[in-house]
Formats: C-alpha cells, sequence, structure tokens
C-alpha cells in the first residue's frame, strides 16, 4: 500500500531527540530557543516563539492582535476547522469568504466584499504549498495573519511565505513539511506582538495575574522540528521532482492540473486533482493499494450551515489529493499515475 503521507526521519532526526532525552531537559529550554532563531532565520523575520500545535499558534496570534468579542475575522472557508476554533477561542467572529478556482487560496476580491467596520484580522491560509496573493491582501490595512501551516519553503516574488504579514504560524504536526508530532510556531518583526503571544504561552512566575495558557513546546519536538528544518530544502527538492512526474504524466488526461502562477514557487504539500465523484475513485486507488484523500474533509460554512460559497462548494465536491512526499520514489509515482489511469 502507498500511503496518503508518510513522516520522514534519518538518523540525525533520531540522534537529535536522543540527545535531549540523555540530557535530561525535556521541556522548553535550549532547543526550544534554537528552534525559534532557526525558524525566523530561516523564513526572514526577526522573532519567533514556539508553541504546542498551529491551532495554539492561531489562538495566540489573534489574542496578541487583540482580537476578541465584537471584532470579526475574515478567513476562507475551504480549510480546516483549527482557523474557524481560533476565532471562536477569543469570541470573534468568523466571516467566511470563497475562494480562488485556479489555487484554492482565499479570493482577494470575495475578501473585499467581506470588510467591514469591525473586520479586525485576516487569517490567509497558503493552501497545498502555495502562496496566496498575500502582497493585493496587505493592503486592505487590516492585520493579516499568514498561516503557514502547509506552506513552509512556499515564496512570492522571492520572499518566503510568512514574511509578509503582522504574523504568521505555522505547525509541526506530523504530517506536515517539518514533523515533530505536535507542535508550531508563531513569527512576527513585531517585537510588541511577539512579548505578548510569549507571555500568553506559559502562565507560570509571572508579576500579575491574567488567564494564561500552557502552549509550551517540549525540547524534544524543538530537536526534531529543527532537525527537519535542516532538511526542508531536500524535501522541497523531492516534492517538486514528483509533481513534475504527475504533472507530465497527468497533462490531457485530468484537467486543471495544479498551478504555480507567476512569482510563486509551490512546493506541493499536496498534489490535488479534480476528479468527479471523488468517493467512487478513492475506492478504486485503494483497491490499487494506493490512498488518497479528500484535501478538505468537509469546509466551514457547511458545518455552520451557510450557504454562497460556490467556488468552494465546487472544490470540495471534486477534489482529491494524491500521495506526495520526500520519501515517495519516482516508480511509486509512475505506479500512481497508472492507478489514476485505470481508475478514470
Ligand atoms: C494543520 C493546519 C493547522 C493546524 O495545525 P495543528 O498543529 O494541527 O494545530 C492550521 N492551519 C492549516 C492550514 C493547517 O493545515
Amino acid at each position: 500500500m502507498i500511503t496518503h503521507s508518510r513522516v520522514v526521519l534519518d538518523e540525525d532526526d533520531l540522534s537529535g531527540v536522543l540527545g535531549v532525552l540523555k540530557t535530561g531537559q525535556l521541556v522548553q529550554g535550549e532547543k526550544v530557543l534554537s528552534l525559534e532563531r532557526a525558524m525566523a532565520s530561516f523564513i526572514g523575520v526577526k522573532h519567533a516563539v514556539a508553541v504546542s500545535s498551529g491551532t495554539a499558534a492561531l489562538h495566540l496570534a489573534l489574542l496578541a492582535l487583540g482580537i476578541g468579542e465584537g471584532s470579526e475575522v475574515i478567513l476562507p472557508s475551504f480549510v480546516c476547522p483549527a482557523l474557524l476554533n481560533a476565532v471562536h477561542y477569543v469570541r470573534a467572529a468568523p466571516a467566511l469568504v470563497d475562494i480562488d478556482p485556479d489555487t484554492y487560496n482565499i479570493s482577494v476580491s470575495q475578501i473585499e466584499k467581506a470588510l467591514s467596520p469591525r473586520t479586525g484580522a485576516i487569517i490567509v491560509p497558503h493552501m497545498f504549498g502555495l502562496s496566496a496573493d498575500t502582497e493585493a491582501i496587505l493592503s486592505f490595512n487590516i492585520p493579516v495573519i499568514e498561516d503557514c501551516a502547509q506552506s513552509v519553503g512556499a515564496t512570492l516574488k522571492g520572499k518566503y511565505a510568512g514574511s509578509f504579514g503582522a504574523m504568521s504560524i505555522f505547525s509541526f504536526y506530523a504530517t506536515k513539511m517539518l514533523s515533530a508530532g505536535e507542535g508550531g510556531a508563531i513569527l512576527s518583526n513585531d517585537s510588541n506582538l511577539i512579548h505578548h503571544a510569549r507571555d500568553l504561552r506559559d502562565y507560570d512566575e509571572k508579576e500579575t495575574y491574567a488567564p494564561r495558557y500552557n502552549y509550551k513546546l517540549t525540547d524534544i519536538q524543538a530537536a526534531l522540528a529543527e532537525s527537519q528544518l535542516k532538511k526542508l530544502p531536500s524535501f522541497i527538492e523531492k516534492r517538486r521532482h514528483i509533481a513534475g512526474v504527475y504533472s507530465a504524466a497527468l497533462e490531457g488526461i485530468v484537467s486543471h492540473l495544479p498551478v504555480a502562477p507567476e512569482g510563486k514557487r509551490h512546493i506541493y504539500y499536496r498534489y490535488v486533482i479534480p476528479i468527479d465523484n471523488p468517493e467512487g475513485f478513492m475506492e478504486k486507488m485503494n483497491e490499487k493499494e494506493v490512498q488518497c484523500r479528500r484535501p478538505i474533509f468537509r469546509p466551514l460554512h457547511r458545518f455552520l450551515k451557510l450557504s454562497g460559497y460556490k467556488v468552494t462548494d465546487d472544490a470540495w465536491s471534486k477534489s482529491v489529493s494524491i500521495p506526495i512526499y520526500p520519501s515517495l520514489t519516482e516508480s511509486d509515482a509512475y505506479r500512481i499515475v497508472d492507478a489514476i489511469k485505470e481508475s478514470l
């Protein structure tokens, strides 16, 4: 069976973790600080705070920006519920918008329509490894939280996604670009925002009381995340190579293959193709021992029973994510292509 995603760990990852275990310093310490420096330096941003998950990072980013009851937060519908959860944690109102049909990213024109005097922030997830139109979104002059959980290493005009917004967030969940089991980070050039997020991350030894959280990362996870970060350029190269194999082999067979518009480097966290009857297709692929997935389990507007999200509904009713990860071999990729051709 070729699984849909797979963690890639080598001897360096294992010895990094073992090194932490041997010191006995398991919780947040030097390794967390070191990961924060490495993430900030890689993305090209001044400051970073490591936290326990991407969801925790979104939560603290909203709190640091002062988003709360009475504020609206714009976000796309075609995304996982983590974003909606964070908006609800701070008691803000979600303003869901539709996506761009070519890229699955948040639609700039739909953001413009959703703006209101109460808009406090826009969460911009860079979907499946491709940067959204961040510069156009910044022109609305509303604080932007870039969600880079799927797009560490994606670029826009030569700069990394995560270096544009007021804040950006990352996830080190097992199946993401950098695997640490669980984990996350918040990046920003604004030292006040970072100071606020850092203060809320843990609760002990504070001069004054306010409700705070336990969103700390362990040194074990931080060592793993940093060792994975060292391999990110080679991970991306391998993903782009597999995507190249798929795109060449499926040209003319599947319409609307993933696109990388001018000025954007796609890192192919996911390779998503439109397929009529995704459930039937995935079943046939499964019989051929290739595991596929829906890239989004259910769009957010469907959970909230809202209508008027035509592009999202269309994408949801016919998108399938096929296996792509650094350890997938070229012969696996050709086997997957054959299975697709037979299953269509
Ligand atoms: C995975 C993911 C998250 C949440 O990250 P966790 O570490 O699982 O909490 C947020 N946004 C996007 C776009 C994601 O893919």
